[in-house]
């Protein structure tokens, strides 16, 4: 008994020393914790806003598992109340139970976050809902339908060719009924076309009455979600006292004004007033936000993240945003469609502090807002990248053995090892603070001209621009890279996006997600127009490797991919956009495929990450007064989701 009470207090000791990165493993999905350096340095003021922000951001949780479908917050609840009261724990049906809530609880509902399909228990329906029973909780059979049945409702996104992408994805950014063409009429009779246009749509799920008439439901307090929004204005005007300058005030205040009344233009003047807001420490994003994920690009995503900035690793951006417009008339594009005065292109590195929302468990690491076109060329627009985010992946990743399994050679591993994570960096900020920043749209051409394929084309056009620069000669005069270390990036995007990204696929299924689609496309274009060579995949020992014969000729290629990318965004050229989409970036190779989910499966690693937040700990003196707040990172994955659900559970089960 003492020598275990020894080897704990161990344990305990060396935990202290050494930051688990890991928290929690199941399925394609890895848990890690992430640092969030500096906060201690704060002023008091400064934690203070940060944790009042931090207060707005939880608030929302319940939005997005709503509005990534209208069953979600029923089979959450239901799922979260078996596992706290089901008596037998070690039932094997209970332990499959526990694997499917924790997936939930990742996806934010019942469909998987990247692929959009939907995941199916592995516990039987028969014992699920002999456990309901016993626990005292009831679920209608329509509910437990969708949770089981494989063919209803079986994706979120639905993104295909000739189908009604409104009826076939089971988001619920329509209600139901609601038809592709009815919503697509909607949206253009009441497109606002002023210089200074309404996001219409953005903030409301169109519906169809009785008599078939479409009709909005805002998101706002005393409109959908407003119990949710409620909560978040509070927090909001409990932060703006804090705020750090006159910008963020403003910004602040018309965020509040937003939420409590839908008005689009309350949102036009947040982004203005945020975007102008340069000088703040600490920053926030909250709300509707992207709009990936409605099949019509129209209505946003709801999603939260506090950050501050990062003040020594922002000298790296700001190098990379002073340069702007050197970058934008020096690219390949055709003249016609560069910008001639690239404006207020301003970029930081930041400290995650709170992820929610959309941003949580799974979070980009890059963001770039505001998405509107005419603030952007107007205002301009605040990238970030997020460095103790991509630091904690990079730290969780070390020596597990993938490189040594994909990777050609030791010279490239080397290399990889050496400058993989500041190319990563680089072209992160390359892509955020210029790549969507650049070019322009001829007159006319709307900016949904590329509809579906929208994202897809923005997102290859960003990554080329930054993989065009990441080997350009002007990194190596502004200090931020060695000559040739550009290589590294360039072997990883090519192994990506031929290759390694599609460990993320399952057998058979094609590529959805704009992103993985965006790597494929550059990455399969390239290869099949490397006619010199420049890069090949080689058979070794019955497994295949990239190999790069030419980084200059592979250069080459991403520029001209660039020009003809940037000529479809400008000419809103819907057809060749569609064409590249489908021809590059939707299929996959099988043969290919199976072989690397082959290797993959061998190293036994998660293709997804996500995190867990660290809980803010409040002082307070005997009159109420915060006198400090710390971070604790000791909260487990499922510990975090119960609290969440417990404080932070704002909607009823129906909206
Ligand atoms: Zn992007």
């Amino acid at each position: 008994m003492v020598i275990a009470i020894a080897a704990m207090a161990l344990m305990a000791c060396q935990k202290e020393q050494k930051f688990e990165y890991t928290v929690d493993k199941f399925y394609d999905l890895e848990i890690l914790r992430y640092k969030v350096p500096e906060f201690d340095q704060l002023s008091l003021n400064q934690k203070i806003l940060v944790y009042y922000l931090s207060e707005a951001a939880l608030q929302g949780r319940d939005i997005l598992f709503d509005q990534n479908g209208r069953y979600n917050l029923r089979i959450r609840r239901a799922l979260e109340q078996v596992y706290v009261d089901y008596a037998d724990k070690s039932d094997p049906e209970f332990v499959l139970m526990e694997k499917y809530l924790k997936r939930v609880w990742f996806s934010n509902g019942i469909y998987h976050h990247y692929s959009a399909d939907k995941f199916l228990p592995e516990f039987s329906r028969e014992w699920f809902e002999a456990a309901l029973a016993q626990t005292n909780c009831t679920l209608d059979k329509e509910v437990l339908d969708v949770m089981f049945i494989p063919e209803l409702m079986a994706k979120k996104l639905n993104q295909a060719d000739g189908v009604d992408l409104i009826v076939t994805s089971a988001g619920n950014y329509y209600g139901e009924g609601v038809t592709q063409a009815e919503a697509e009429k909607w949206y253009a009779e009441h497109e606002d076309n002023s210089p200074e246009p309404l996001w219409i749509g953005l903030n409301s799920q169109l519906c169809k009455d009785e008599k078939g008439n479409i009709y909005e439901r805002t998101y706002k307090v005393g409109g959908l979600y407003g119990e949710a929004l409620e909560k978040v204005v509070y927090w909001l005007e409990k932060a703006l006292p804090y705020a750090e300058t006159e910008e963020q005030k403003t910004a602040i205040e018309h965020m509040i004004e937003l939420n409590k009344t839908g008005d689009l233009k309350a949102f036009n003047d947040y982004c203005i007033a945020w975007v102008k807001d340069l000088n703040s420490r600490i920053d926030f994003v909250n709300g509707f936000t992207e709009t990936y994920e409605d099949p019509l690009g129209v209505t946003g995503t709801w999603e939260s993240m506090v950050n501050f900035k990062d003040l020594e690793a922002t000298k790296r951006t700001t190098a990379i945003s002073d340069n702007a417009q050197w970058f934008e008339d020096h690219s390949t594009t055709d003249p016609k469609y560069k910008k001639e005065e690239v404006k207020g292109v301003t970029a930081k590195v930041i400290t995650a502090a709170i992820l929610a929302g959309d941003c949580y468990p799974a979070t980009p690491i890059g963001i770039n807002l505001p998405n509107a076109s005419w603030i952007r060329a107007n205002y301009g627009s605040k990238s970030v990248s997020i460095d103790n985010l991509s630091h904690a992946y990079s730290e969780a990743a070390k020596g597990n053995g993938f490189n040594e399994e994909f990777v050609i050679d030791e010279a490239t591993r080397q290399l990889m090892d050496k400058y993989g994570v500041i190319c990563s960096d680089l072209h992160t900020d390359l892509h955020e603070c210029v790549g969507h920043g650049s070019g322009k749209l001829m007159p006319g051409v709307s900016k949904t001209s590329l509809k579906e394929h929208a994202s897809t084309i923005e997102e290859a056009r960003a990554d080329l621009f930054g993989l065009y620069y990441l080997a350009d000669n002007k990194l190596v005069e502004l200090g931020l890279l060695p000559k040739d270390a550009y290589q590294a990036g360039y072997y990883q995007q090519m192994m990506n996006g031929l290759m390694t990204q599609l460990v993320r696929i399952e057998p058979g299924k094609d590529i959805e997600e704009s992103h993985m689609r965006d790597r494929a496309l550059i990455a399969n274009w390239v290869y099949e127009h490397a006619t010199n060579k420049e890069v090949e995949i080689i058979e070794r020992d019955g497994k295949s490797y990239l190999k790069v014969n030419d980084y200059e000729g592979l250069r080459r290629l991403y520029g001209e991919l660039l020009k003809e990318i940037q000529r479809i965004t400008s000419e809103g050229d819907y057809e060749a956009g569609k064409a590249l989409v489908e021809q590059y970036a939707v299929k996959v190779n099988q043969e290919l495929h199976q072989q690397i989910l082959e290797r993959y499966t061998k190293l036994d690693l998660a293709p997804y990450k996500g995190f867990v937040n660290p809980r803010y700990v409040v002082k307070q003196d005997q009159q109420g007064n915060i006198t400090d707040i710390t971070l604790d990172f000791t909260e487990g994955y499922v510990e975090q989701h119960l609290r969440y659900s417990r404080d932070y559970s704002n909607l009823p089960s129906v909206n």
